[in-house]
């Protein structure tokens, strides 16, 4: 490998391949270039006969993973494959597969979602008698979340302390966690959590996985939790203790999922001997660009200041724009960008960012407007729909039994007129007899309480996933589930239960698209492909659907949160909404901590772009029918004023003094006129007064493609 591609304190993170090593550096400094490079060269050298499959490199996104796999065999050819490369949670579900039953779960387990997990909880808290229209279930998952993650259980706080949600949380857990076991799933924080218990409690399990990765490397190290913390370290606790981490404490944007900053600043709480690389240039930015993220950071107490410095000199400015509305914001963004497409910037250079899902919406009616292509980097929202899910969880049934909420889900979808009255008497008997309700439907004929009917519509739907099963076993994916679908009658169930053909279109198309995805994993795995595998991947990888939006691999435009646009960068980059309730995001503001996230946010954004950044906003927003008139973001005031170029839009129309805005843009002009002076302090920034914070960031949808 060439070893002159990198910078002196890069080449040595590349060179120091034994014991651990941490490297700290800020954004585009070339973290992620150092785990690549270590691979190649660990490769190259083959210490003590190491081979391609003793490495493990986790990153934090599929995306992310399947970029690094492309970018080591382009570097070292073939040899490369057999790196494993892939995100924790994808690690853990690949060791459960093979081990998971000595945990006393089947070895052909399902990975509940949201919505199984919402319907578990529920059921948890019926059966404590805790209603689940005054508590709000979500919630209560999320504390179990916490605390899984953590390495807890969730336990009610003192007198006086915590809320009713802390107690619920800590009443229904244990009744959560056997309802997942009972039914074979598992959620996705045992991901994390069952491994490490595997590897702590079964010495041969320890043995077998330390000797075969000999080599660990982590990116975005400052993103992980507890769980994944403990899944390093017992993974590292052989002899050899290689591991490499990397990452910057201002990008951890994930406390919602239990990251923690102090987690990359006291990696020698863990590993004492480590050894540390900083890295100062960066690679990726102009100097301009740098400068307004650096100033941006600056303002967070408690970090490690880091000094980075671009050899890319100057470059242009940042442009700040206020549009009256979102609509004029949307068609400045499209516009602009159709005018970069047409001199010469390829469109999949350019990326949208911003703060929530819904903020999308907009600017792609605009940019379908002026016919440019576009993907979205959506969250789950395509496995959100009904219909998906229904097909999802037929398949979940097929490929193991026990998934109770799967079976609850499609039991009576389409109508075969099994009703809700003889499930709750089947479910009943299962709980008596100790059994799933599976096994109490086998038995159904036996119960005095099921009608002679009832009983046999049963018995026909455990024929029909019966055969289905030896279906999948034998057959082609794709094809046994158009056959299945055929039988059921679930197209023509849709239509007739919909009666606006628009969304009865909409349905058959999320159908086929599921068919499509299916073809193409088998088409990727060959004849290792199976239902379960399919639905493994599937749980953990939630990016198949923004594929189909661009037929024909054309260049397009990318949409995105955030949180989504980790690691990624863009010769272009427009960030929208720079207001405040957005960008710091409302019910962030009045936790001081949490402020100091929506910071590290803003400055993840601003590190994305290489060459040129927009920082837009909307004067005005409408809001359940009002217009509501909305302040800058007072991250935008941190911006030294020689970096930035203002632009009004509404310049022309503009009220007389005093409006708001123009105060800020008065204000921002006068800092322009004399560098180096505070302009004070912009309208926007209020000060940080107790707003809510229920919801948080986990609320907003920001897990696009993450896991
Ligand atoms: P982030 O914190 O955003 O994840 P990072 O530290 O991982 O950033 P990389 O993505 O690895 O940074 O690198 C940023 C850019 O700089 C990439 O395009 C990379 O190829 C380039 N780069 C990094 N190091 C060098 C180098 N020594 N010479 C030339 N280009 C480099
Ligand atoms: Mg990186």
């Amino acid at each position: 490998m060439d070893l002159s591609k990198l910078n002196p304190p890069q080449r040595e993170a590349v060179l120091t391949t034994e014991g651990p090593l941490l490297v700290l550096a800020g954004a585009g400094s070339g973290k992620t270039r150092v785990i690549t490079h270590r691979i190649v060269h660990l490769l190259d050298k083959r210490p003590g006969g190491l081979l391609a499959r003793n490495i493990l490199a986790v990153t934090f996104t599929n995306k992310a993973a399947t970029e690094m796999k492309e970018r080591l065999v382009h570097m070292a050819g073939p040899r490369a494959q057999n790196v494993l490369v892939c995100t924790f949670h994808a690690f853990g579900a690949e060791m459960l597969r093979e081990d998971i039953y000595r945990l006393g779960w089947p070895k052909k387990f399902t990975i509940a979602d949201q919505g199984d997990q919402a319907a578990i909880i529920k059921r948890a808290m019926r059966e404590r008698r805790i209603d689940d229209r005054t508590f709000d279930p979500r919630k209560v998952l999320t504390l179990i979340s916490k605390a899984k993650n953590a390495g807890k259980t969730p336990e009610p706080l003192g007198e006086g302390m915590g809320d009713d949600y802390d107690l619920i949380a800590h009443m229904v857990y244990e009744a959560y966690q056997l309802a997942l076991k009972a039914q074979g799933s598992v959620d996705f924080d045992d991901l994390l959590i069952l491994p490490s218990r595997l590897l702590r409690e079964h010495e041969d399990l320890r043995h077998k996985y330390t000797q075969r990765f000999r080599y660990l490397l982590v990116d975005e190290f400052q993103d992980t939790n507890q769980a994944q913390i403990d899944l390093v370290t017992l993974l590292a606790s052989g002899e050899t203790r290689n591991v490499c981490v990397v990452g910057d404490d201002d990008q951890c944007i994930y406390s919602w999922r239990g990251a923690e900053v102090r987690n990359i600043l006291s990696f020698d709480k863990y590993f004492a001997e480590a050894k540390e690389v900083r890295l100062e240039q960066n690679y990726r930015s102009t100097q301009v660009v740098l400068d307004a993220a650096n100033a941006v950071i600056a303002k967070n107490p408690e970090r490690k200041a880091k000094k980075m410095w671009s050899e890319r000199k100057g470059g242009e400015r940042i442009k700040v724009v206020t549009a009256p509305t979102e609509e004029e914001e949307a068609r400045y963004v499209a516009t602009e960008i159709s005018r970069l497409v047409a001199g010469g910037v390829p469109a999949d250079e350019i990326a949208i960012l911003y703060r929530v899902n819904g903020q999308s919406r907009p600017i792609e009616e605009m940019l379908r407007e002026k016919s440019l292509r576009y993907e979205v980097v959506s969250g789950s929202e395509f496995f959100d729909r009904r219909e998906v899910k229904d097909v999802i969880a037929y398949f979940k049934l097929i490929a193991n039994p026990r998934d109770e909420t799967a079976l609850l889900r499609i039991i009576n979808v389409p109508a075969r007129g099994i009703g809700d009255v003889t499930m709750e008497r089947l479910v009943a008997h299962a709980r008596r007899d100790s059994v799933t309700l599976w096994g109490a439907m086998e038995r159904a004929e036996g119960y005095e309480d099921l009608p002679k009917g009832a009983a046999e519509k049963v018995k026909d739907f455990l024929q029909l996933v019966e055969r289905y099963r030896q279906g999948y076993e034998t057959g082609k994916l794709a094809e046994v589930t158009r056959k299945l679908l055929e039988e059921i009658g679930y197209k023509d169930d849709a239509k007739s239960l919909i009666t606006s053909q628009a969304s009865a279109d909409r349905k058959l198309k999320s159908i086929d698209q599921v068919i499509n995805s299916l073809e193409a994993f088998e088409k990727r795995e060959g004849p290792k492909a199976s239902l379960l595998t399919y639905l493994n991947r599937l749980s953990l990888d939630t990016r198949q659907e923004e594929e189909e939006e661009v037929p024909g691999g054309h260049k397009a435009v990318t949409l995105m949160t955030l949180h989504a646009s980790k690691g990624l960068e863009y010769r272009v980059v427009f960030f929208i909404g720079m207001e405040e309730e957005l960008m710091p995001h409302k019910g962030m503001q009045g936790e001081a901590q949490n402020l100091e996230e929506e910071r590290r946010l803003c400055y993840v954004g601003i590190t994305r772009a290489k060459e040129l950044l927009y920082l837009t906003r909307s004067a005005m927003r409408v809001k359940r029918g009002k217009e509501v008139p909305r302040t800058p973001s007072r991250f935008l005031e941190d911006i030294p004023p020689e970096l930035v170029e203002v632009m009004d839009l509404d310049a022309p129309r503009k009220g007389p003094a005093g409006d708001q805005e123009k105060n800020f843009f008065a204000n921002l002009k006068e800092r322009f006129k004399a560098p180096g002076t505070s302009g004070g302090v912009a309208p926007g920034s209020k000060p940080t007064v107790g707003a809510p914070t229920t919801g948080g960031a986990a609320a907003t949808g920001t897990t696009g493609g993450v896991r």
